[in-house]
């Protein structure tokens, strides 16, 4: 049986907010396309085993945010899932996001998208963190963001640099890059910062 070791737990457990639903089921639907529906209904067994059931997800709009991170590490562990792959999840999150859909149809500036950035993280984030753009430089190709208050989960730091990087494709049209710089939960840092380049 998968579980979370009890580092895992340490963090995991000490967030308190909510997740929205449909971004934990866009990354179950990943996980579908990617692994197929047999073996996503034995991740799911594995999640029930360790009190999340899907199943009642459904009528709800926001879960734990702590069972969301719960499912994200399960998951790694069930398919022995990549830092590549975890970004790849998040890639595909922002593909599937509403926001984030309405953004590339429309072209919206960089600036726009920035201003914008901490209402969107709290469409899907409630009483977990909060989203701040430190830097934007456009002439550089680069944009340091940061999350606060905030302590989550290495695996979701890794989901949250594919995110990152699938935003910044829609809103530039280039390849771009994301790497967390510096971690609340690694390092000496009270955030989580991420710095986003682009071809
Ligand atoms: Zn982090």
């Amino acid at each position: 049986m998968l579980s979370l070791t009890e580092k895992d737990k340490d963090s995991i457990n000490k967030e308190t907010g909510k997740y929205s639903v449909r971004g934990f089921f866009d990354d179950m639907e990943f996980i579908e396309r990617k692994f197929g529906k047999e073996k996503l209904e034995e991740l799911k067994k594995e999640l029930e085993r360790n009190n999340i059931n899907v199943f009642d997800y459904k009528k709800t709009k926001e879960v734990p945010i702590s069972s969301y991170l719960t499912f994200l590490v399960l998951s790694r562990k069930f398919f022995n899932l990549s830092d590549e792959e975890m970004r790849e999840m998040g890639r595909d999150s922002a593909k599937a996001s509403f926001i984030i859909k309405f953004a590339s149809r429309f072209l919206i500036s960089i600036k726009t998208i920035c201003n914008n950035s901490q209402e969107a993280w709290e469409r899907y984030h409630k009483n977990a963190g909060s989203f701040k753009v430190a830097q934007i430089d456009e002439e550089n190709k680069k944009i340091v963001t940061e999350i606060h208050n905030f302590k989550g989960h290495p695996d979701y730091c890794l989901h949250l640099e594919g995110f990152f990087e699938q935003l910044i494709f829609f809103v530039t049209g280039k390849k771009g890059r994301c790497r967390e710089e510096s971690c609340a939960l690694k390092d000496d840092s009270e955030v989580h910062r991420f710095v986003v380049t682009w071809e």
